[in-house]
């Protein structure tokens, strides 16, 4: 038996199988690149799923985790620490948002986002008649936890949990009138992915970005955008809604947010925080701890020195234009949709999880989402070769499947 087998064969022996995973077993990474543990090469186009970032082993990273982990790791929210004042100084600069609260994981930002917006209903309406609805997306991703299940638009991963939170309506993502109809005097918020993920690559509409913000902004409905997968660079800004000129009321955040290091945030603008989640409405042990804050800090640190964001904005094109030939070329491949470094190609009538699976066999990790999308969200740093390299790969994986 190989090693990896023997990995794979003792892990499913004792983790619960949530996950069909596929059969590597990663070692370490290097860049853009990921080694199994038989020594094998992979250029990564998915980024452990948006979320790495910097490349693997980017030494000012490690060293300042390293740093954080001798000096303290964790205090609970009890007290003050120098990494939590740094962290959420450098979110507030770069979202325009006025308040952040640090969390675990996305899901968690997007609790927390739900209960801000519920405890800002509250307050202004009293609490007899509380405006207590919040409007998602079909097709959505937001989470698995309870709460960020009952607002993810996709029965499949709702269906064995019922009853799941309530006073959650569902519309069509770019599609105005089925917001606004969705709409009563008890909406407190409008949830939505600037650009859907896991649903399978959909950026906003411009004019269906601006209606739902001046809807919200007529009514007084919390807008909360979900840049938890689009934030952090990944469309050739800082986030997402940048390119909109549109800001939220809440905006969750997390996946390249730490790099690796399991930290989310929602955060709040000034209207919001000043009327919302006060002492004992909400917290978490370790959400925020020095280590977290540590990763996010300096995530934004090198993510500046690097110019990462420009590096997105400039080399996406490039992206895009190789994306676009191989949809020319492939009949099975029938569109591409996304922003900078979140892209997805269709494939009409192939299984998607196949050519993952088989895209691994040459050496190369891509991701699917949506059922028949292949997406890419490379770490941000990647280059025009390795572009070039990630198309030759791929090409001879559907040259296969023809
Ligand atoms: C991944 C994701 C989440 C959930 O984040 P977790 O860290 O897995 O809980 C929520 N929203 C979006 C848009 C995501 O892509």
């Amino acid at each position: 038996m190989s090693v990896s087998q023997q990995i794979m064969e003792e892990t499913e022996q004792y983790v619960l199988h949530t996950y069909n995973r596929f059969p590597v077993v990663f070692e370490r990474g290097s860049g853009v690149r990921l080694y199994d543990v038989e020594g094998k090469e992979y250029l990564d186009f998915g980024a452990g799923i948006a979320v790495f970032a910097l490349g693997y082993g980017n030494q000012a990273y490690n060293d300042a985790l390293k740093a954080q982990i001798d000096n303290l790791v964790h205090t609970s929210n009890l007290f003050y620490h120098t990494p939590l004042r740094d962290a959420a100084k450098k979110v507030i600069a770069h979202t325009g948002m006025s308040k952040v609260f640090f969390t675990n994981s996305g899901a968690e930002a997007i609790e927390g986002a739900i209960k801000a917006a519920r405890k800002y209903a509250f307050l202004r309406d009293g609490s007899d008649h509380p405006a207590d609805e919040i409007i998602a997306m079909n097709h959505s991703f937001h989470g698995r936890t309870v709460g960020a299940l009952s607002v993810t638009g996709n029965s499949h991963y709702q269906e064995p949990f019922r009853p799941l939170m309530g006073g959650v309506k569902f519309a069509d993502f770019n599609d105005f009138e089925s917001v606004k109809a969705a709409v009563t005097d008890k909406t407190c918020a409008i949830l939505l992915e600037t650009v859907q993920g896991e649903g399978g690559i959909y950026p906003a509409d411009p004019a269906f970005l601006s209606s739902v913000r001046k809807l919200c902004d007529e009514k007084d409905i919390l807008l909360i955008l979900d840049e938890i997968q689009c934030g952090m660079g990944r469309t050739g800004e800082w986030f997402a809604c940048d390119h909109y000129g549109i800001r939220p009321d809440i905006m969750t955040m997390a996946k390249a947010l730490g790099c690796g290091i399991p930290v989310g945030a929602f955060a709040l603008n000034e209207k919001t925080a000043a009327k919302s989640l006060a002492p004992g409405d909400h917290g978490t042990t370790y959400g925020g701890n020095p280590l977290a804050c540590a990763a996010v800090s300096t995530v934004f640190d090198l993510f500046e020195q690097e110019k990462i964001v420009e590096h997105v904005r400039e080399t996406a094109p490039y992206l895009e234009k190789r994306l676009d030939a191989l949809v020319q070329k492939y009949d099975f491949l029938t569109g591409r949709r996304g922003m900078g470094f979140m892209q997805g190609i269709v494939a009409e009538g192939k299984p998607v999880g196949d050519i993952v699976k088989a895209a691994l066999g040459e050496g190369l990790v891509i991701l699917s989402a949506g059922g028949n999308v292949l997406r890419f969200v490379p770490p941000l740093v990647i280059t025009k070769d390795d572009i070039d390299e990630m198309i030759a790969k791929l090409e001879k994986v559907l040259g296969q499947i023809v």
